[in-house]
């Protein structure tokens, strides 16, 4: 099977801002553009594939008509593991929390969520919410929260482009504006709001907070800071492996020249960060740009890209 593009599906949210347009060629009547979900097979936004012999089907029909080209494993019918989003944060995000696996499935009907950021771009001053600055009681977690000073409780970190965080389902944490990332988390849309700045959604009302269920999964612990990632050159390449947990494996990549084999032993999904260049398969090629969302099927054979391009790499 040969690699495909993908067409995302793009949110709307509040909080967004113009960059994923600008920036990432993203194409949406509305104006601002708070998400691209790049890769997702979740029913709340579904990637639809670009081109080949199978465009225009979402690719949760293609992965239930080929549950093979995800993994060996992966039986029809299974959830697929992942999802890669665009964000762009021109306003603050509400101070939230995932739950885990199951607490999810047992309340939600989905999958946890802990997720990881790559940060492309941060005005000067940006910053994140990440965890607690020090261990609270359960009763001082209630008081905080219900008496909206939580946001004393909790740890910002100034944070720049290049940037990682890996953030555990329970961990409280919000991405704050001027921020542009990368988002690779598990397949899930269970987000609890714990604080809204007391903001008013479209409909002039306060947008809704979820602080029981919140506090049902919260991790008081203070969180450790994330360490940068290595990185590993090698010829014509600079990696970084920025996540590696049982959801997903995550890499950056700069390619200078080309990068050989990819695929193979389960599905990869290449979002072009910067630059450009092609994907070379069996009988064809690819034109990528900064923006651009490739889908190598489980088993892609003599496949490699090549061009100047740093690229997000997923797999599960
Ligand atoms: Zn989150």
């Amino acid at each position: 099977m040969r690699p495909f593009l993908l067409k995302p599906v793009i949110k709307d949210y509040i909080w967004g801002g113009t960059r994923l347009r600008e920036r990432f060629g993203k194409v949406s009547d509305a104006e601002r553009l708070a998400e691209s979900w790049e890769l997702s097979c979740h029913p709340d936004g579904e990637s639809i594939i670009a081109d080949g012999e199978f465009k225009g089907m979402t690719l949760s029909e293609f992965i239930r008509q080929h549950p093979e080209a995800v993994g060996k494993d992966f039986r029809s019918g299974d959830r697929f593991p992942v999802l890669v989003k665009l964000i762009d944060a021109k306003d603050d995000l509400s101070l939230q929390v995932h739950p885990d696996d199951a607490y999810a499935e047992k309340y939600e009907h989905d999958s946890g969520k802990t997720e990881m950021w790559y940060v492309i771009e941060a005005d000067e001053g940006a910053e994140i919410i990440y965890g607690f600055k020090k261990k609270l009681s359960d009763i001082e977690l209630r008081r905080a929260v219900t008496e909206n000073r939580v946001m004393d409780a909790v740890r910002r970190v100034p944070v720049k482009a290049g940037d990682t965080f890996f953030i555990k389902s329970g961990t409280i944490h919000a991405i704050g504006k001027g921020i542009l990332l990368a988002e690779i988390q598990q397949s899930s849309n269970v987000t609890y709001r714990v604080y809204d700045y007391n903001r008013l959604g479209i409909d002039g009302k306060p947008r809704e907070l979820h602080i029981e269920k919140a506090l049902e999964v919260m991790d008081t612990e203070p969180s450790e800071v994330y360490p940068t990632p290595e990185t590993e050159r090698t010829h014509g390449l600079k990696l970084q492996h920025l996540a590696d947990c049982p959801y997903f494996h995550v890499m950056k990549l700069d390619i200078y020249d080309s990068l050989n084999d990819v695929g193979r032993s389960c599905f990869v999904h290449v979002l072009v960060i910067d630059g450009s260049g092609e994907v070379e398969y069996d009988g064809g090629k690819i034109d990528i740009t900064k923006g651009s969302s490739v889908f190598f099927p489980c088993g892609t054979e003599n496949c490699r890209i090549t061009g100047k391009c740093s690229v997000i790499m997923t797999t599960a």
